[in-house]
């Protein structure tokens, strides 16, 4: 698999592929183990996901700069993405048998019954490579620690990512097979949700993908869950801080060089406050720092390969002759690698590229609305329905202004966050299913109902 540094264009030396005949024998390695692993006490799983939680955090350095490397996450916000992988594996190692116990209900004196929740079997996971280690911890701490088996697919331009993930859960004592990385392109995939030892199948990724993936997950009648796509609302009202509203926005437009499903997209504001956010907004874009992704100071780093910075400045551009207007930014940098500036556009209309697309860098659309219902009419006007962000100072409002907002999460006065605690997926095009908290590891269960008379 070829691989570049996104900071310098420079080939990294290629890993080898999987041939077809070694993800069978993966996928035999991972019914195999299924068989012994899934009959194992619920605390050994757990004591072993504790384990892993370990082994991230003795090697945070050396997993921060494969990941660096390999597509150009800020080295600081690489080291946070380990630490938050090791508190997922501390999450489940503590809760697991708590989310998976028994659920009794309430048929006595007539007769006893019960939920079980029992594991299914291999489950394929294809992953992205915007968050390489944390999109495959929150599938495979609670998948593994459910009694499943774990096959990862993970995106063609990460493999030492995969590898490394891999070397986590074998230095952690995990048996063979347990969990397995498959170094094989997308187009691999479709023979392995075909194959009938896999159980089920998760994605993280495009929306594009997620169809694909459905569609064969569906023919096979397997349960799927898919993380897609976002164009998450930032919605800031009349009575909202606006200047920490506008430093909150900026980051979480930027954070990851601006490759988060869930990073806010559009900006909508009401008139009241908008030239104020504006200004602010466009200050706090200006101030961060674009550089080498290894020095501790860089806020904004590389797009993750060369062909996401051009469709990124594409759909930039498309905006502007659609009729918006260039706050800040707006052209890649003129520096060796694939670097895109902190962005701002404004006067976008609804119909704009950047209104309908999801837009994977550092660039944000604001809108001006008349007030609450048109920010709310606004927000939801998108095939897309993942996360979304509330600003005001009136808490009565914001909660109310939440439940109308079309989408999987919305936080009030806080940047949307995943959060091993709380569930995460989305509606409409932005997916199905939910990862994390209880919801999370009872995603690939068989809740088994059973009746004792
Ligand atoms: P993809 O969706 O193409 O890649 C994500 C994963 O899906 C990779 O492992 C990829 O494998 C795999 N994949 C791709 N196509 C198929 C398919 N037809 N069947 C099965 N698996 C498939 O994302 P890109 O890297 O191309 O990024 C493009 C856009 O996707 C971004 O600009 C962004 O909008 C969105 N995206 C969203 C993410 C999110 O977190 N919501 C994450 C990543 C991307 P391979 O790498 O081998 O192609």
């Amino acid at each position: 698999m070829n691989r570049v540094n996104p900071a310098t264009g420079e080939e990294l030396e290629p890993i080898e592929e999987h041939t077809a005949e070694e993800v069978d024998e993966a996928v035999t390695r991972s019914a195999e183990a299924y068989a012994e692993w899934s009959g194992r006490p619920m605390e050994e799983r757990q004591k072993l996901l504790s384990g892993a939680a370990d082994v991230l955090r003795e090697n945070v350095d050396e997993y921060a700069e494969i990941m660096t490397r390999e597509m150009g996450k800020p080295i600081a916000g690489a080291r946070s993405e380990v630490e938050k992988c090791a508190w997922a594996c501390d999450h489940y190692a503590e809760r697991a048998g708590e989310y998976l116990a028994d659920e009794r209900i309430g048929t006595e004196p007539h007769a006893e019954a019960f939920v079980s929740y029992e594991p299914l079997g291999p489950v394929l996971a294809i992953m992205p490579w915007n968050f390489p280690f944390w999109q495959v911890f929150r599938f495979a701490a609670p998948t593994l620690t459910a009694g499943n088996t774990g096959l990862l697919k993970h995106a063609s331009n990460v493999p030492e990512c995969a590898l490394a993930i891999e070397d986590v859960f074998r230095e952690a004592g995990y048996p063979e097979g347990v969990f397995q990385s498959l170094l094989v392109g997308s187009d691999l995939v479709n023979d392995v949700i075909e194959d009938d030892r896999v159980a089920a199948v998760t994605l993280t990724g495009s929306e594009r993908a997620g169809r694909a993936v459905g569609k064969a997950a569906g023919e096979q009648l397997k349960p799927s869950v898919l993380e897609l796509g976002g164009s998450d609302p930032f919605v800031v009202l009349d009575d909202a801080d606006v200047e920490v509203a506008a430093a909150v926005g900026a980051r979480t437009r930027t954070l990851n060089s601006g490759q988060s499903c869930i990073a806010a997209k559009r900006f909508i504001v009401v008139d009241e406050v908008y030239e104020a956010f504006l200004e602010a907004f466009v200050r706090e874009m200006e101030a961060l720092t674009v550089g080498d992704p290894m020095d501790e100071d860089a806020d904004v780093g590389p797009q993750a390969r060369e062909d996401l910075m051009e469709d990124l400045h594409e759909q930039v551009q498309a905006t502007l002759s659609e009729g918006a207007t260039l706050q800040t930014g707006g052209e890649p940098l003129d520096r060796e690698g694939f670097f895109y500036p902190p962005t701002v556009v404004t006067d976008v209309p609804r119909d704009a590229t950047m209104s309908c697309e999801e837009v994977f860098g550092p660039a944000a659309a604001v809108y001006g609305v008349g007030g609450e219902a048109e920010a709310i009419d606004l927000a939801n006007d998108s095939h897309y329905g993942l996360g979304g962000s509330v600003w005001t100072e009136d808490l009565h409002r914001g909660k109310r202004v939440a439940r109308e907002i079309e989408s999987g999460c919305v936080f009030v006065n806080e940047l949307t966050k995943s959060d091993p605690r709380l569930p995460f997926g989305g509606v409409k095009d932005s997916g199905y299913g939910r990862e994390l908290s209880e919801k999370g590891i009872r995603a690939f269960v068989n809740a088994k109902t059973v009746w004792v008379q």
